[in-house]
């Protein structure tokens, strides 16, 4: 695919703080036959971009499987296998970083979509809220707040920085 995927977070969190009657889809790489392991495009976003990277990181301390982990670099990991969507983690973080909806979605099988396939891909962008998902001609441009996830997945969010 030649056009990239922008995913506009501030949308998707719009969506999940207005309702609880519609719950947005999730884009996947590789989606595993058995489903362990399995990562969101919007999760993996999240806790790049999203995350401040606590040093005290309270979304591990009150996770109560341990399904969160820190690695060297200060991002945190989710075990789906050992997570059991108590959202535990979600009401603990002081700064709104996890969307309520998206621990239940490893459940739900009808809104996964492959974004590595061009017809799942449309689908994706049409089931999610209004203007979150697009097809761009773009790379990486800090100064319009969008990043490189991958080379197919840009992400717009407005990321916490520290003054200097
Ligand atoms: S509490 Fe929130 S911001 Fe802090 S490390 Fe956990 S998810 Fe990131
Ligand atoms: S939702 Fe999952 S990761 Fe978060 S606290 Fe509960 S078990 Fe842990």
């Amino acid at each position: 695919m030649d056009k990239k995927i922008l995913i506009d977070l501030s949308k998707f969190r719009e969506s999940s703080d207005k309702s609880c009657d519609i719950t947005p889809p999730e884009g996947f790489f590789s989606i595993p036959p058995n489903m362990n392991g399995l990562k969101s495009i919007r999760e993996l976003a999240v806790f790049q971009f999203t995350c401040r990277k606590c040093e005290d990181a309270p979304c591990i301390d009150v996770c109560p499987f341990e399904a969160l982990e820190k690695d060297s670099d200060g991002m945190i990991h989710r075990y789906t296998n050992l997570c059991i969507s108590c959202k535990s983690c979600v009401t603990i973080c002081p700064f709104g970083t996890m969307m309520t909806d998206f621990f239940d979605h490893h459940r739900k099988k009808d809104l996964y979509f492959d974004l590595s396939d061009k017809d799942e891909v449309n689908k994706f962008i049409k089931a999610c809220p209004a203007g979150a998902v697009s097809l761009v001609d773009m790379d990486e441009n800090p100064e319009e707040h969008i990043y490189k996830l991958n080379d197919t997945v840009l992400i717009k969010e407005n990321i916490w920085k520290t003054e200097k």
